[in-house]
């Protein structure tokens, strides 16, 4: 059975790196009918943030991916805490010490440095010069049996090409010389990361590894791990980096990294991960815009590039516009409440609210402009300020527009979409004015903006006396 992890550590926030690897094992999952397991690597107790884990399942679960299995969901495989399963890595480090793969290390943190300032004042690259590996059985015994603190650590073969298989890169090779004795159990008693990995991958029957090519380096220390235990390694998939625009690694200086920041900003779950799942991976048609049900039945590892992808915040603020154009109103509202509650607009009648709420849907990026937007609808007399549309405002033939609107508007009703098409037309007729220029004044008097929403809508939504008020501000500027 196809079985994939999203494995975090919860070190702070779920970056928009770790949502796109929880997204792909998740559509690689689903598409083959196997399970997405969650699992927490809280093994470096020095990096633990309060309150990550419930951010990172609370950030699943808005992006829609759900899990089979994790923790306080459950599974046959649990516990899913890799700080609940310290017993379990320490039976499996102490098999490597029996067969040799491993050892004990009793270099304390002032020898280490020494070691690396030598290797630095010569010109090598600092690693572990394994001075512990060859200590006699009773000598490590007797310090075992001491207070001296220790360390476990993985032999790397010598003059070995380790060669490792990965679904987006084909195979690649790596001398063993380049790699370090690797610690596999900590001072603290604890794993690292790279013995867990192994360990819970293996006995939660994961079959494929997918995660960031940050972790390639460690990948061949992994494909030694698993050859010691004598497993069979998952297949893996190591995803490109992501970058900022200008190719640099994707960082916070350059904008948001944290899923949360996105949510908050006002970017619908659904165009997030329509947004990343694009991010090192597409359809061979172009295709931009998908649903969760169409990534799952068309994600396949083969159309993932090996070079890094960037963040195009303009294509997401473009998708972020159609999944946003698409909602009914029902769902738009109670989507913008939260922001509209931000405003000295919240108390006004819902009904206004809903109306304008629709208005300007199609002008909204983020549920976080509607913001920005209300003050031209409930303020009683919103301020033209803006010198470009002024200076139209000032022309003879919108001069003459805005007279006769207010002319025959004084004369009308009540303004709905309707009667304001009907004075349009017949503001066009009395002036011989027509196109941009009779429509142009018009917007630019009402909404105040030169794109602005729909201008028979906005109109209606003012009613007669604000229309009116609006056309006198224009003229008196
Ligand atoms: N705990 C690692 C991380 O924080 C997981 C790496 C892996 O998937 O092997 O990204």
């Amino acid at each position: 059975m196809v079985r994939l992890r999203f494995a975090p550590s919860p070190t702070g926030y779920l970056h928009v790196g770790g949502l796109r690897t929880a997204l792909f094992s998740y559509l690689f999952a689903k598409q083959q009918g196997g399970a997405f397991i969650f699992r927490l690597e809280d093994t470096d107790q020095q990096r633990l943030v309060e309150g990550s884990e419930d951010n990172l399942l609370e950030m699943m679960h808005w992006a829609g991916l759900q899990m089979d299995e994790g923790p306080g969901i459950g599974g046959e495989f649990g516990p899913y805490r890799q700080s609940e399963r310290l017993p379990i890595y320490h039976q499996y480090s102490q098999q490597l010490l029996d067969a040799g793969h491993a050892y004990h290390c009793f270099c304390t943190p002032e020898i280490l440095e020494e070691m690396r300032n030598a290797q630095k004042a010569k010109g090598e690259a600092p690693r572990y010069d394994g001075r512990c590996r060859h200590l006699a059985a009773d000598e490590v015994q007797q310090k075992l049996s001491g207070k001296a603190g220790h360390v476990i650590r993985m032999k790397i073969p010598e003059n070995e090409t380790v060669l490792m298989s990965d679904l987006i890169r084909g195979t690649v090779a790596i001398e063993t010389s380049q790699l370090d004795d690797q610690v596999l159990i900590k001072a603290d008693g604890f794993p690292t990361y790279h013995l867990a990995v192994v360990v819970d991958d293996h006995l939660m029957e994961i079959s494929h590894v997918v995660r960031g090519e940050e972790w390639l380096p460690s990948f061949p220390k992994h494909v030694l791990l698993f050859r010691y235990f004598n497993w069979e390694a998952p297949k893996f998939a190591h995803l490109p980096l992501i970058l900022n625009p200008d190719r640099s690694k994707l960082s916070k200086r350059q904008g948001d990294v944290a899923v949360e920041d996105y949510r908050q900003q006002g970017y619908l779950p659904q165009a997030l991960v329509n947004f990343i799942a694009l991010l090192g991976w597409n359809t061979s048609d172009d295709q931009e815009i998908f649903s969760m049900e169409e990534l799952i039945e068309k994600f396949s590892f083969d159309r993932i590039g090996k070079s890094g992808a960037v963040f195009d915040r303009e294509k997401l603020n473009w998708m972020n516009q159609q999944y946003l154009k698409d909602l009914n109103s029902g769902d738009l509202f109670e989507l913008l409440a939260p922001y509209i509650a931000e405003t000295p607009y919240r108390d006004e009648e819902n009904s206004q609210l809903r109306k304008v709420s629709e208005v300007v849907q199609s002008r909204l990026t983020t549920l976080a402009d509607i913001k920005s937007k209300l003050a031209l609808f409930f303020e009683d007399k919103p301020t033209l300020n803006d010198a470009h549309l002024i200076e139209v405002l000032h022309e003879e033939s919108s001069r003459i527009v805005l007279n006769e609107f207010k002319q025959q508007a004084g004369k009308a009703e009540e303004m709905t979409v309707e009667s304001f098409l009907a004075l349009m037309k017949s503001v066009q007729k009395a002036t011989g004015i027509k196109g941009k220029n009779l429509w142009m004044p018009m917007r630019f008097a009402i909404t105040l903006e030169e794109h602005g929403p729909e201008l028979p809508q906005v109109a209606a939504i003012f009613g007669k006396e604000k229309c009116l008020r609006m056309i006198d501000q224009a003229l008196e500027s």
